[in-house]
């Protein structure tokens, strides 16, 4: 459980003692990596790098990205950095954009990431008498498993009803008066709506629900809130680390708490690869520091975030993250600003009277490039009043002067998966 300081309040993270911590750590990596793994040998060796070389965090700036190609190209078992008889389990990511990868797991690694997940659920309030309720799903995939060995480790009663299914999910909801539920936030979004449907609410013993696996904007989050009147939290990981649970919403919803005594966070500039300090948004990059069976170093993430540099009111002392704002490749540069769906996300969940669509117009214009925010307002409401606050916003969140062009409320394509909401015209007018 973690550390819980009331005194925390209003301080700064002491950046310096979490590094402290760490540095052992990560110089036994880099010589586990040196000794046990042709490739990052190899790699470390390339980029003229000794063992001794690694002892600091600052020293990590220097050591080259391991990037998803990389783990794509050596597939399936060529980041494997332990003797195969030490391996006891794999998993694979879902392969949507390219060749599948392959993660080798040993008993300490299962061991450790079971007590990740269960320090997840721990902090946010599961406790051995819940009834939890896992909807991801099972085998290669590593949520499914990741979830019930936490369960399990805390003492709770699993029950796995993997995905899909929704009759059978809401008859073990009620029969056996589930108290915690946890899936995507898009399977959360539609339990919850079958629930209203249906009229079974008050049939339920629901109190909290767990989402992750896909960035959910605020207003999805208070729906599902809403119609099942419990409070949810975000919970971050990825199989290249793991699985899910490696950070976890903090009760108090200030942004996402790391295990910092397993994982390196830092974050760059997703275009020049430097190093950022707290604070600052840019790319999360990872580094696992007791992982064995294919242990990462700097891995690029793909996702948006900064490192928060204020402690928690919450009272622990595990560093956090924001909530992932969207992927450096959703990323819009205007204007020398970089701009991220997430941003535009909250913008339109602190605008009263916008919709929660938008789309996001990019031209250019007598050499300038010119940004237009569609955005829906909803009934009741008057557009240009709207529009203007929505503007006035963008400006002092984002830092880019928008038009804002209202549209009436239902008039934005919606889908079922990803809507496109970026269209980038600027190189249609030369
Ligand atoms: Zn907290």
């Amino acid at each position: 459980m973690a550390v819980i300081n009331p005194e925390n309040n209003n301080k700064n993270i002491d950046f310096n003692k979490i590094t402290q911590q760490q540095e052992p750590l990560l110089k036994d990596l880099i010589n586990r990596l040196y000794n046990n793994s042709p490739y990052y040998r190899d790699k470390l060796k390339k980029a003229g790098i000794k063992p001794g070389d690694i002892r600091t965090i600052a020293d990590l700036a220097h050591v080259p990205f391991t990037t998803k190609d990389e783990l794509r190209n050596s597939y399936p078992l060529g980041m494997m950095a332990v003797p195969e008889e030490e391996v006891i389990r794999i998993h694979s990511s879902s392969g949507t954009t390219g060749k599948p990868i392959i993660i080798p797991y040993t008993k300490r690694d299962v061991k450790v990431w079971a007590d990740m997940m269960s320090r997840c659920l721990e902090f946010v309030g599961v406790s051995k008498k819940d009834r939890v309720q896992v909807t991801p799903g099972y085998g290669l995939w590593t949520a499914g498993i990741g979830f019930q060995a936490g369960v399990e480790k805390l003492g709770a009663m699993t029950v796995p009803t993997g995905p899909g299914n929704t009759e059978k999910q809401l008859e073990m909801m009620i029969d056996l008066q589930t108290t915690v539920i946890i899936g995507t936030s898009s399977y959360g979004l539609l339990l919850s709506e079958e629930i209203i449907n249906r009229g079974i609410k008050d049939k339920l013993a629901l109190r909290l629900g767990i989402f992750g696996s896909e960035r959910w904007g605020d207003k999805m989050r208070a729906r599902i809130e809403k119609n099942l009147g419990i409070e949810t939290y975000d919970i971050y990981g990825l199989t290249e680390i793991y699985g899910p649970g490696i950070a976890i919403d903090c009760p108090e919803h200030n942004g996402l708490h790391y295990w910092s005594d397993h994982l390196i966070f830092e974050i760059i500039d997703p275009e020049t690869g430097k190093q950022l300090p707290p604070g600052e948004q840019g790319e999360l990059v990872i580094t696992t520091l007791t992982k064995e069976g294919m242990p990462l170093l700097r891995y690029r993430t793909r996702d948006i975030t900064r490192l928060k540099y204020s402690c928690c009111s919450c009272g622990s002392s595990y560093p956090m993250i924001d909530r992932i704002v969207g992927r450096s490749d959703d990323m819009i540069k205007i204007k020398g600003v970089n701009i991220y769906p997430g941003q535009i996300d909250h913008v339109l969940k602190i605008t009263e009277g916008a919709g929660s669509e938008y789309q996001v117009v990019l031209t250019r214009e007598q050499g300038k490039d010119k940004i237009t925010v569609r955005i829906e307002v909803e009934n009741g409401y008057e557009s240009t009043k709207v529009a203007a606050i929505c503007q006035q916003k963008i400006k002092s969140r984002i830092g880019v002067k928008a038009e804002v062009e209202p549209v009436a409320y239902g008039t934005l394509p919606r889908s079922e998966k990803k809507s496109k909401r970026i269209f980038d015209r600027r190189e249609e007018n030369f």
